[in-house]
């Protein structure tokens, strides 16, 4: 039975051998039977002073009839026969930690419900004796809400005050211990009442024992088809059957009240509050979520806030996101990425990842995989191919910049398709896999962007765009925006539309196409012909597609999760290189999405005229999506034009657009050309870093023969495995 069951029947259910130092509840004498965890366990709830934990708690244990202990009245004042302020006043801060600490030791219960004092995770054995009786239930109460509480409270003293410092300088101090221990946090709109905490409450807790809720399906699943959790999703990257993996129940919606406390929030901070609702716990747990959502965006990216949000002219602003190490918005994704396929890695194997690029994938991936971990290091590494030919001369300077022994990129004389067909040649043959299986103990992977996890941080940015307009005042939380995007693969949209199926207030998702304009015409017309196409260059390489694989996850969700449909519809674009949508779900597609696409004129014409307009220089796919914005937009919403790259990517065709003579040769000279051109925006610095490292790096280029990328393939596995071991 689950933990609705116990609540609906009202059954109390719950066997208490409370410590010596715990007072006898009368109530723990009743006994029945109920789901096993609340019989064995207990939900522990956490928080700082303030955050309402006894009153929840007392809640919480009145809905499930099972008996409250409050760790400061029920436990600590009973031990030292006095008031914990009176204990505190008279032996400081520190001696009380320690002693607070000694007796939560020697405190057990089970089936009761908890509640900690604000100083408990301050403690660590206390804290890890605690954490092993139950889930622990964070209240993240806003800062100002508790500062009025406390004065209310006439509460004037806490642990850690006597040293001089400020409450609320203690209550940002101690935020890194609760995010230390919990186990699933309760986020608290400000006003949110006790009761509506409580509630919440056992929605967490109820979430974090139910981890068989929150499968994964194939977007061409009949019903029938398996579920599979998170951690397969990522590992596997594709289901068998061909589709896509998408969430079974869709998103988490979020309140409008808990947006409101992400608007004064970091954007590390927002990105943990945000996948924590998206990853249950048992998958990665919120402890090892938070370390590598620091890890990604702490200080990988050349602005704290990561993807800031910047007014271009009148209701028109550009989200840059751009400032990652390689300069494109793949590394928003890909700083994030890698450390979440690391974990989720089955145990005893290494993993190989293999990636066919030609263009900004390739430096994003060697730049993530290469920022892991030692200990993810020595089981995880990345190959990348490209053609020697196929990259710009920056693109290539990347990926030869970021080499290291676990993350390494060569090229292929050949192109693009040669180098994705050899890869997945090398997964198709068994006798090959096999071989790495038993001589190395490897296993080859890919990581691209169709992966779940590719998706998922990018959720986080197109939020974070709007909570930044909230934040700057330009809308109030609940005013639309559209959000313009350049569109090749569909997964930068995709996110935008789940974000609003979060909660965001986003009310159009406008898709720019360059001259392959296959995704403009598809929602313009319902038809999705590859059969009179062929790829045209374009000054936007990166949208340069045909296949647009994450449409098919939109195309699911406009459906209503109509596998069988879904199936049709791309097995015979496979078969028939066509299909049509059916009228009514074209309909809703559109309530959901416009598009448009921008001939090549068009976009340097574009970066000119901002460059006068507003002294800011837009790359090429920015300026693909600011001309279709301009074109499609009604004037009563601010738009939010994602810059997926820095201009400096894509230099020569910037000067060309800003008709600039005289043109150096040398990529560090180019970038510095227009630096002094361009007022905005400002530079990045790992593009010039990567352009000013002068020593001439080698990297190897291998023939036009799959056995020769094969051989690449074994000596990279015994140059990045069999070292270390
Ligand atoms: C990858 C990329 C795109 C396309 O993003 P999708 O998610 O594939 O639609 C657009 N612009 C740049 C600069 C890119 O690198």
């Amino acid at each position: 039975m689950d933990l609705r069951g116990a609540r609906q029947l009202g059954l109390r259910a719950f066997r208490c051998s409370l410590g010596p130092y715990c007072i006898r509840n009368s109530r723990l004498s009743t006994r029945t039977s109920a789901a096993g965890y609340l019989r064995e366990k207990n939900i522990i709830i956490m928080g700082p002073p303030g955050a309402g934990k006894t009153t929840v708690g007392r809640i919480v244990a009145h809905r499930l009839g099972l008996p409250a202990v409050d760790v400061d009245d029920d436990v600590l004042e009973p031990t030292w026969k006095m008031p914990v302020a009176a204990k505190l006043a008279a032996v400081g801060g520190e001696r009380f930690l320690e002693e607070e600490g000694q007796v939560l030791r020697n405190f057990s219960a089970s089936g009761c419900i908890v509640s900690l004092t604000g100083s408990n995770p301050l403690h660590p054995e206390a804290m890890q004796h605690v954490k092993q009786s139950g889930a622990v239930v964070y209240l993240d109460v806003d800062g100002e809400d508790i500062l009025q509480r406390l004065h209310r409270m006439k509460v004037d003293r806490i642990v850690g005050q006597e040293a001089g410092r400020s409450i609320r300088d203690i209550l940002q101090y101690r935020k890194q211990f609760y995010e230390r221990w919990l186990d699933a946090r309760v986020l608290c709109g400000r006003g949110d009442t006790a009761e509506e905490v409580a509630e919440k409450v056992l929605q967490a807790v109820e979430r974090f024992h139910n981890h068989a809720a929150e499968t994964y399906v194939s977007t061409r699943a009949d019903g029938e088809g398996s579920k599979v959790h998170f951690s397969d999703v990522v590992v596997e990257g594709l289901p068998p059957d061909g589709g896509l993996y998408v969430p079974e129940n869709g998103f988490p919606k979020i309140a409008p009240r808990e947006w409101l406390r992400l608007v004064g929030m970091s954007y590390p901070e927002r990105a943990l509050l945000l996948l924590e609702k998206c990853i249950h716990p048992s998958e990665v747990s919120a402890v090892d979520l938070r370390e590598m959502v620091y890890r990604a965006y702490g200080s990988n990216f050349s602005t704290k806030e990561v993807a800031p949000v910047k007014h271009l002219m009148d209701s028109t602003y550009v989200q840059e996101l751009f400032h990652g190490p390689t300069a494109s918005f793949k590394d928003l994704a890909s700083q994030l990425m890698p450390q979440i396929f690391a974990h989720c890695l089955p145990p005893m194997c290494n993993y190989l990842i293999l990636v066919a690029t030609s263009g900004d994938t390739g430096s994003a991936v060697l730049s993530g995989f290469g920022g892991l971990c030692d200990a993810d290091r020595r089981r995880t590494a990345v190959l990348v191919f490209f053609p020697e030919d196929g990259v710009s001369h920056i693109q290539k300077l990347q990926m030869t910049s970021l080499d290291r022994s676990h993350a390494k990129a060569v090229s292929v004389r050949s192109d693009f398709d040669f180098c994705q067909r050899s890869i997945k040649g090398m997964f198709g043959e068994a006798g090959l896999t096999g071989h790495l299986a038993v001589e190395y103990g490897t296993v080859l992977s890919t990581a691209n962007s169709i992966n779940w996890a590719r998706l998922l941080p990018q959720v986080v940015y197109h939020s974070a765009a709007y909570l930044n307009l909230c934040r700057d005042g330009v809308i109030q939380f609940g005013d639309p925006i559209d959000v313009c995007i350049p569109t090749g693969n569909f997964g930068n949209a995709m996110s935008a539309l789940y974000a609003k199926q979060m909660g965001v207030p986003i009310r159009e998702v406008i898709c720019a196409s360059n001259r392959n304009r296959i995704v403009s015409d598809f929602v313009n017309t319902g038809e999705y012909d590859l059969r009179k196409r062929r790829l045209m260059p374009s000054r936007s390489p990166a949208i340069d597609i045909l296949k647009s694989s994450n449409l098919e996850r939109f195309v699911y969700h406009v459906s209503g999760g109509d596998g069988p449909l879904v199936k049709d519809l791309f097995s015979g674009l496979d078969e028939r290189r066509h299909f049509s949508l059916p009228e009514p779900l074209l309909g809703k597609l559109r309530q959901e999405v416009r598009a448009d696409w921008c001939s090549e004129h068009d976009c340097l014409a574009a970066i000119r005229s901002v460059r006068t307009q507003a002294g800011y220089v837009l790359d090429t796919h920015t300026a693909v999506a600011k001309v279709v914005a301009d074109r499609l937009r009604d004037q009563t919403c601010p738009v939010v034009i994602s810059s997926t790259a820095h201009y400096g990517k894509c230099a020569p065709a910037v000067f060309e657009a800003l008709q600039v003579e005289n043109i150096p040769e040398d990529p560090l000279e180019q970038l510095r050309k227009l630096q002094c051109a361009a007022s905005r925006p400002g530079k990045n610095r790992d593009l010039m870093d990567c352009l000013k490292d002068r020593k001439r790096r080698e990297h190897t280029v291998c023939e036009a023969d799959y056995r020769v990328l094969v051989e690449q393939v074994e000596s990279m596995i015994q140059d990045s495995f069999l070292k270390v071991m």
